[in-house]
C-alpha cells in the first residue's frame, strides 16, 4: 500500500483522449453538432477552418455563431497535444516540438524544411511494443495507441506553422514513435483525411505520404488493399533471418521472405516503389555478404521497383552499438547499387537535437 494514495488519483490515468471532430466520419459530425442545436452545413463549414486552416479552435472560428462557439469547442475540440517545449537545429530548418497528450503522455513530432519541400516526421504510438534493441523508442514498450485525432492534429500543427511561414507542409512520414501498421485502422484513417483535399483533409499527395513499418506482412497486404497510393518503407535492417530475429524481433513472426512477398504484393497493388530502410551499424549488419545478399534479394523480390535508404546508426543513449565508418558505408552502398538496386545514405537532419531517428521523446521520459 502506497503511503500517499492521493498521488495515485492525481495521476491522469493513460488512455485515449476525448472524442474529437477528426475521430469523427462525416455523419458522425453532422449528428454530433445536430446535438448541439447546429445545422448540417456547419460540418463542412468547420472542417474547412481545421483542414484548410489549420484552425484548431472554435473561439477563433468567426463565421459560427458567437453563442455556439464555446459549446463546439466543448464537444468537439478537446486539446489533444499542449507544446511542452520547441526545439531547432540545422540552422532552424528542423523543429522538434514535444508535445503532452491529456493523460501525460510524452510524443514528439519533427518538421524538417528542406529547398521545395517540408517533410514532417509524426508518430502513430506512444512508445512502441516492437522493441528493436537500437531503437530509443523500442526500449521503453508501448504506452498506448494515438486515436486518429491525435495523429491528424500533429499534422494540421505543422501545416499552421508553415503556413504561418508563407510555405506549405508537402510530407508526410510515420517514422516517429510506434509501429504505424500495429494501429491499422487508425492510421489508414488519419493517411485518408491527411491526403483528401479540403474540407475532407489537408490535400497533401498521397505519394507524398510514407508509411514505415517493421514488417507486419499481413497488415501490409491489407494497406496494399486500401486503394491509396502512398511510400510503403520497410525496416529490413539486414537480409537474413538469424540476425533479423535479434534486431526486428517481430521477424520471429514474419520472416524476410514474407516481408518481401508483402512488399512486392503491395508494389503490384500500388504500382508505387517500395522503399527499404536499413540502418547501418558497425560489425552488426555492415558486411560485404550483408550487402551483397540484400541487392539480390531485393532484386529478386522487386525488380527494378525497390530502392534502399541507408540510415547510419544514431547510438541510443548507453548503446553498444554504433554506426559504419565512411568507408564502410560506402563500400555497402556500392555493393547493393551493383545488384541493380538503387541505394542511397538517408541524410541526418535534426541529429544533435534528439530529433533523429529513434529518439523522440526518449530524453523527457528519462528524467
Ligand atoms: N515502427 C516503424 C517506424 C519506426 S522509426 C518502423 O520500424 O519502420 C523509422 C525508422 O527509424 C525505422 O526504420 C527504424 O528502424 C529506424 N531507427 C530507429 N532507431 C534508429 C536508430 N537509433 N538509428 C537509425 N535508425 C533508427
Amino acid at each position: 500500500m502506497s503511503d500517499f494514495p492521493q498521488i495515485q488519483l492525481l495521476a491522469p490515468k493513460r488512455g485515449m483522449p476525448p472524442k474529437h471532430f477528426a475521430d469523427l466520419s462525416k455523419d458522425e459530425r453532422i449528428d454530433a453538432l445536430k446535438e448541439l442545436g447546429l445545422p448540417k452545413f456547419r460540418a463542412d463549414q468547420i472542417a474547412r477552418h481545421y483542414y484548410g486552416k489549420f484552425e484548431a479552435d472554435p473561439l477563433t472560428m468567426t463565421d459560427l455563431p458567437e453563442a455556439q462557439r464555446q459549446t463546439v469547442k466543448d464537444a468537439l475540440f478537446p486539446t489533444l497535444l499542449t507544446p511542452v517545449r520547441t526545439v531547432e537545429t540545422d540552422e532552424g530548418d528542423t523543429t522538434k516540438t514535444l508535445w503532452r497528450l491529456h493523460d501525460g503522455t510524452l510524443l514528439e513530432s519533427v518538421l524538417m524544411r528542406y529547398p521545395g519541400r517540408a517533410t514532417l516526421c509524426i508518430s502513430s504510438q506512444a512508445g512502441c511494443g516492437m522493441a528493436c534493441p537500437f531503437c530509443a523508442t523500442g526500449q521503453g514498450g508501448l504506452d498506448r495507441n494515438l486515436s486518429v485525432a491525435e495523429i491528424v492534429d500533429q499534422v494540421r500543427a505543422a501545416a499552421a506553422m508553415m503556413a504561418a511561414e508563407g510555405s506549405r507542409l508537402s510530407n508526410i512520414v510515420f517514422m516517429g514513435m510506434g509501429e504505424p501498421l500495429a494501429n491499422y485502422k487508425r492510421v489508414v484513417n488519419a493517411v485518408r483525411q491527411i491526403t483528401q483535399p479540403s474540407p475532407d483533409g489537408f490535400g497533401i499527395s498521397q505519394r507524398n505520404v510514407t508509411v514505415s513499418t517493421v514488417g507486419l506482412a499481413p497488415q501490409i497486404r491489407m494497406l496494399a488493399d486500401e486503394g491509396l497510393s502512398c511510400t510503403l518503407a520497410v525496416s529490413l535492417h539486414t537480409p537474413d533471418d538469424e540476425l533479423r530475429d535479434e534486431l526486428v524481433p517481430v521477424n520471429n513472426r514474419f520472416e524476410v521472405s514474407e516481408v518481401l512477398d508483402a512488399a512486392r504484393y503491395y508494389a503490384d497493388q500500388t504500382g508505387r516503389r517500395v522503399s527499404i530502410e536499413y540502418a547501418l551499424i558497425r560489425d552488426m549488419n555492415d558486411h560485404d555478404w550483408r550487402a551483397d545478399l540484400l541487392g539480390k534479394k531485393l532484386h529478386s523480390a522487386l525488380g527494378s521497383r525497390v530502392h534502399v535508404n541507408v540510415i547510419p546508426l544514431n547510438p541510443t543513449p548507453g548503446s553498444k552499438w554504433d554506426a559504419s565508418p565512411k568507408a564502410r558505408q560506402d563500400e555497402f552502398v556500392r555493393r547493393v547499387a551493383a545488384q541493380g538496386v538503387p541505394c542511397t545514405v538517408r541524410d541526418t537532419k535534426g541529429q544533435e537535437i534528439a530529433a533523429a531517428c529513434g529518439q523522440l521523446a526518449a530524453d523527457e521520459d528519462a528524467s
